[in-house]
């Protein structure tokens, strides 16, 4: 992704920083007095000014020309211009999730003993400070315990409550917040004034809401635009260039799906297709727009980032619909697998048509069991005394009494007791999103193994503590999943999708069954089960393919800001 304009006009004074003034202010004046901690923790959303309010600090405390009292860098001296440039000897950035940093780490106790050469300190930024694991995170703790004389630390994380209490308690805590919309769009409109760019002001404001008060992200989606269409920018190129074309046609879908339409809503798939429309984005919208309206319907507002007109109309949908009916288009569309490789229309359709058939049983009365409807002869059948219990039977495995089953996963039909409203638990959420959950894993970046495809093998899983624990009735799946989440790009994307779908920050956790059978055949686990009782699919192939390993995205690992 281009990053020209980011990097032109990231903040090299307190006063640029967008949209974080307590915390610009906290620092300036310890800055400006001379009383600068030697650790910082910056926590906050990717794109809010983690890196660069760091790089200020560093650039600050040792500028040759700063005025007495002031706090702000004098941008000029040959300090100020070697941090610029990415050159100054006493700052060090390090990328602690990836595997230099984590060797940077091992070795920092050793180096940090080294005075500062040519500043007057020494100044760490590491990034991703929640990677910072094991002997790593002791060793660095020691470090923290007997800070060494003109040496700053400063931390930067998306994720503080992975990082360990021990370091936490021993840095000063600033929390960056998303960047209001307004304030991005004005930072966006100097910007493009200063590249002598027109842009409509309702362009940039759909701009800064598109990324979702990350500034960096905004002003990369400005970038892109300026090299596709110029230097006058307007509302309908962003429209196109964000593919919001796409929402006006999922709402269309939507609205067909829950007023019973089935024929338009059959059209409505039947056209995108022709169009030569990739499906899956139209898909994904749908959910998020059947989500919104659940959520709606439920009372809550805003939950998914969409744009006012479209959350009225949400807002109007569900006040129309019931939240039965909504469940059931969300299981069902939820439910639906698109193939990479495949895209083919029947999924959605099938997933149309089955909507407008006649309702399931009330969700107290456990629906039965759906047989697979393209598996091969391993899966569900392959196992029949757990295949083939009846729904109402307790979900955790009953072959192993050894097992602890803290939290056990909820059965299927959790998600829609009482009024079909959103469970508030993240074990209901992990009941009732599950199917969703599995798809969006299947698009996290990957090295080798589709994850999606992992979990689906996986014998069960529950949530335990912040994690989800998965186990494996293979060690060669549990292993494929290992080496998958060592990928950081993978890592923090699995994260992501579970805080996302959970409500509340969680991780995976992989556990392998001692002396499992390797040979054994695939057994399908209630997992299975509820994936299936849900609308999911088995796959045909148990085994996860590996894929000709594209390369993961990279917008992350140029360490360029959090
Ligand atoms: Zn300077």
């Amino acid at each position: 992704m281009s990053e020209v304009l980011y990097r032109k006009w990231r903040p090299t004074r307190f006063a640029d920083i967008v949209g974080q003034p307590a915390i610009t202010q906290t620092l300036s004046h310890a800055v400006a007095s001379g009383r600068t901690s030697h650790a910082y923790l910056f926590c906050g959303p990717r794109g809010t000014g983690k890196t660069s309010s760091a790089r200020v600090v560093a650039k600050a405390i040792n500028c040759l020309g700063r005025q007495e009292g002031a706090a702000d860098p004098d941008g000029t001296c040959a300090i100020c211009k070697a941090v610029d440039a990415g050159n100054f000897v006493d700052l060090i950035e390090v990328d602690a999730a990836s595997n230099r940093g984590i060797d940077e780490m091992r070795d920092l106790r050793e180096k940090v003993r080294f005075a500062p050469t040519l500043g007057r300190y020494k100044v760490y930024i590491i990034d991703e400070a929640h990677a910072i694991t094991g002997p790593a995170a002791d060793a660095f703790l020691k470090t923290l315990e007997e800070p060494p004389p003109n040496t700053v630390f400063i931390l930067a994380t998306t994720e503080p409550h992975r990082l360990p209490a021990t370091i936490v308690s021993r840095c000063q805590r600033f929390d960056f917040r998303r960047i209001s919309t307004a304030d991005v769009a004005e930072r966006l409109r100097e910007i493009a004034g200063h590249e002598g760019v027109e842009a409509e002001a309702e362009a940039l404001h759909t701009i800064a809401r598109a990324a979702g008060g990350s500034l960096r992200d905004a002003t990369n989606l400005l970038d892109q635009l300026i090299t596709a269409y110029g230097v006058h920018l307007t509302l309908e190129q962003v429209r196109e260039l964000l593919g919001l074309g796409g929402e006006e046609r999922a709402l269309a879908l939507v609205k067909h799906l829950l007023g019973g339409n089935t024929p338009q809503a059959l059209e409505a798939i039947n056209h995108a297709s022709a169009e030569g429309l990739d499906l899956r984005p139209l898909h994904r919208m749908t959910v998020d727009l059947l989500r919104a309206a659940l959520l709606a319907k439920s009372g809550v507002r805003n939950a998914v980032d969409l744009s006012k007109e479209v959350q009225t109309e949400v807002g109007g949908l569900a006040s129309r619909v019931s939240a039965e009916q909504m469940v059931r288009a969300l299981r069902l569309f939820g439910g639906v697998s698109l193939r990479h490789d495949q895209p083919s229309p029947l999924p959605l359709e099938l997933a149309v048509v089955e909507l407008g058939m006649e309702p399931e049983p009330p969700p107290s009365a456990p629906p039965p069991v759906r047989a697979p409807a393209q598996s091969g002869a391993s899966a569900p059948a392959a196992a029949p005394p757990r295949a083939r219990a009846p729904q109402a039977a307790p979900p955790q495995p009953t072959a192993r009494p050894a097992q602890p089953a803290p939290r056990a996963a909820s059965a299927p039909s959790a998600p829609a007791n009482g009024s079909g409203a959103p469970p508030s638990t993240p074990e209901g959420r992990l009941a009732a999103q599950w199917p969703a959950i599995l798809r969006s894993m299947s698009r996290a970046p990957r090295a080798k193994y589709d994850v999606g495809a992992l979990l689906r093998s996986a014998r069960d899983h529950r949530l335990e503590g912040d994690a989800l624990v998965v186990r494996f009735p293979h060690r060669s799946n549990s292993e494929r999943l290992q080496e998958e989440l060592e990928s950081p790009a993978c890592r923090l994307e699995v994260e992501r999708i579970l805080s996302e779908a959970l409500g509340a920050p969680f991780g995976l956790r992989v556990e392998a069954e001692e002396g499992s059978g390797e040979n054994g055949p695939r057994q399908g686990g209630h997992l299975v089960r509820a994936a299936m009782s849900l609308g999911g699919q088995v796959a045909p192939e148990p085994e996860p393919e590996p894929a000709p390993a594209p390369p993961i995205p990279t917008e992350e690992t140029d360490n360029a800001d959090a």
